[in-house]
Order: C-alpha cells, then structure tokens, then sequence
C-alpha cells in the first residue's frame, strides 16, 4: 500500500482536513485528510482508479445524509459526489448523473411534466445515494421508475451499465450495497402528468413531512431499517418509553422515534451507544434485532 501524500493528485479537485460535521446531515464527524469533490465523471472514475490501484482507502459519499461520520477518522479520503451533476431529457427519458439531488430532480421532472417521482422530493440526498439503498417514501422508490444504471466497475476497471432487474432492488437494497461499484449516472422512463398536478402532490409530501419529522435538528434520517411490513421501529421505541431518551448530545427524537436527532454537539458515540440502547432493549422486548439504515464510517 502506498501512502497517499506520495500521489500526484494535482489533476484532481480536494481540500485537505475538511471537518465532516461540516458536510454531513447529522452535523457529526471528525477531519479527513483528503477531501475529493471531482467535478466529472472522468475525475471521479480517474480518482478512484489511482487509490484503488495503490490500494488506498476510500470512503464515497453523495450528500452523508444517510451517513455517521466517526468522531476520528481512520480512512485518509472520503470522495464526494456532489459536484458530479449533469442532467439531460430526451421525450420521456432523464439521464442524471449521481450527485445530482434527488430533490432538484423531483423538480427538474415536475417542469418538464414528467410523474414518477413526487413522494421522493423531501428525501435529502443524491441520485447515486437513493439508487445505492433503494430510497423511498409515502409508496414510491426510485426504483420504480429506473430504467438503467451506469456504474465503474472497479475491479475490472470499466464502466458497465445494469438495467433494472440487474440491480436486484429490494426493500432499502440494491446490488450496489454488495459489489460496492461506483454509480455514475442512472436512466429514468417517467409517465406524462400535469406540471401543476406534480408540483401540489410534491408539496402536499412535503407538509407531510415537515409535520412528522424532526427537520429542525441535524439527524441522518430513519436509524433503524423495517424487518418487516408490520414492524415499525418507530412504534416499538415509543412503546418502550423511550421518546426524549438521550446519551451525551443525542437523542430519540420526541417527534418522531424512529430519528435520533444532534440535539446539541453529539458525538458520533454518543449516538452509537444510543443505538445499541435501543437495539438493545428492542431485542429484550420482541426478539428482533434492528439492523440500523444508516451508515458508520471511520
Ligand atoms: C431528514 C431526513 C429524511 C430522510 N428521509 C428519507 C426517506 O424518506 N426515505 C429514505 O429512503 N431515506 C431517507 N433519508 C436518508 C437519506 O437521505 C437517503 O438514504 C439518501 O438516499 C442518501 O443519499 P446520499 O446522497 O445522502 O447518500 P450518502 O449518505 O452520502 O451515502 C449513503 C450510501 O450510499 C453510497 N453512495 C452514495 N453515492 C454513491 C454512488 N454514486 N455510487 C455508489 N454508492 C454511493 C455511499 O457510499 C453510502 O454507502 C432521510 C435522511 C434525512 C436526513
């Protein structure tokens, strides 16, 4: 393994000690050394192709909104999407690069009088980070509507396109969680509706949301993934008395349990030892361990 400062990494766009709590949703997460923002396909298949061939470590994010940041790094570069954001629409198909937001696409659609999308226009993410898990919400996933996916192979350093059923989604899964290749870009095939028809039903999930969520405090979202249709682990913590519980800076949300919201300066262990509180006494209680949605990386 080579040592990262002895790359030449001067064709690439990065910032060095960027604080994570800065990028991520929780507001959580301590200093990376190398921070990538490639501005293009190319740059970023180009990045990930230098570490990997000198086996450097790498953590890849689109906007950390479903992401954990440990309180000391141990990786030394963390690769973000976010400025990898064309996005292009020919009749009733839209191709999109990863880092585009899940939320500016919603609205990209709705003014282009293309429906498919609308339950998703609250989810705080990037494309590539709702392909990668499947995100979904109120009955629609980004899924359904997928026609495609271009990926980096890295392994065989190539780039490969899957269509839908090659993706293998699932509920909150893909095949991405498993083969961990790099999304570059996906294809949507939308149905025609009415722009204004579009925008009210966004809105309307939107309230929603606004009304069951705590979005008033940095949180990574659901902690928690559903083992099942009928089990809802919001639910089974408010059962249990444990709306408001908190460790340090973290805290069950009162608003909504299945969130654990930064009430103030958490750290990434004080929501570790919150979760397996939780995970802890659901198990007691029902038999089941909660795996959790959201991700650690250190
Ligand atoms: C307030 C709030 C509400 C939320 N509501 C919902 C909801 O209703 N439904 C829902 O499903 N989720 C929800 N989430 C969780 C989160 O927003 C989604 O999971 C989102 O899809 C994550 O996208 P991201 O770009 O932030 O991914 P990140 O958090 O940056 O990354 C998540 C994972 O995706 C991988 N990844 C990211 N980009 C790529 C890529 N280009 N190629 C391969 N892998 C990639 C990362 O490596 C990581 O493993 C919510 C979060 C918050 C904070």
């Amino acid at each position: 393994m080579m040592d990262i400062t002895a790359l030449d990494l001067s064709k690439f766009n990065y910032s060095k000690n960027v604080l994570l709590k800065e990028i991520s949703t929780f507001k959580i997460g301590g200093v990376i050394k190398y921070f990538f923002q490639p501005k293009s396909q190319l740059e970023l298949i180009n990045i990930i192709h230098l570490l990997d061939e000198h086996h450097i470590q790498f953590h890849l994010i689109g906007r950390a909104s479903n992401i954990l940041f440990a309180d000391e790094m141990k990786t030394e570069a963390v690769i973000s999407t976010l400025s990898v954001k064309n996005v292009s629409r020919s009749n009733n198909e839209i191709t999109v690069d990863a880092g585009y937001s899940l939320r500016e696409l919603c609205y990209f659609c709705s003014e282009n009088d293309l429906t498919g999308l609308e339950g998703l226009s609250g989810i705080p993410g990037t494309v590539g980070g709702a392909v990668y898990m499947n995100a979904g919400a109120y009955g629609y996933t980004i899924s359904d509507y997928l026609k495609e996916v271009t990926v980096f192979h890295r392994k065989y350093n190539k780039i490969i396109t899957y269509n839908k059923e090659e993706c293998e989604f699932d509920y909150r899964k893909s095949c991405f969680m498993d083969n961990k290749q790099i999304i570059l870009e996906i294809k949507l095939n939308l149905k025609k509706r009415n722009k204004q028809q579009i925008i009210n039903e966004m809105k309307r999930y939107e309230v929603k949301r606004s009304q069951k969520q705590p979005l008033n405090y940095p949180s990574a979202g659901s902690v928690f993934k559903k083992p099942s249709q009928v089990f809802h682990p919001a639910l089974e913590i408010e059962l249990l008395g444990l709306k408001g519980c908190t460790i340090g800076g973290a805290c069950v949300s009162t608003k909504h349990s299945g969130f654990i919201i930064n009430k103030k300066d958490a750290t990434a262990i004080d929501v570790k030892k919150l979760v397996s509180h939780l995970q802890k006494l659901i198990l007691k209680k029902t038999g089941i361990f909660l795996e959790t949605e959201i991700e650690y990386f250190e």
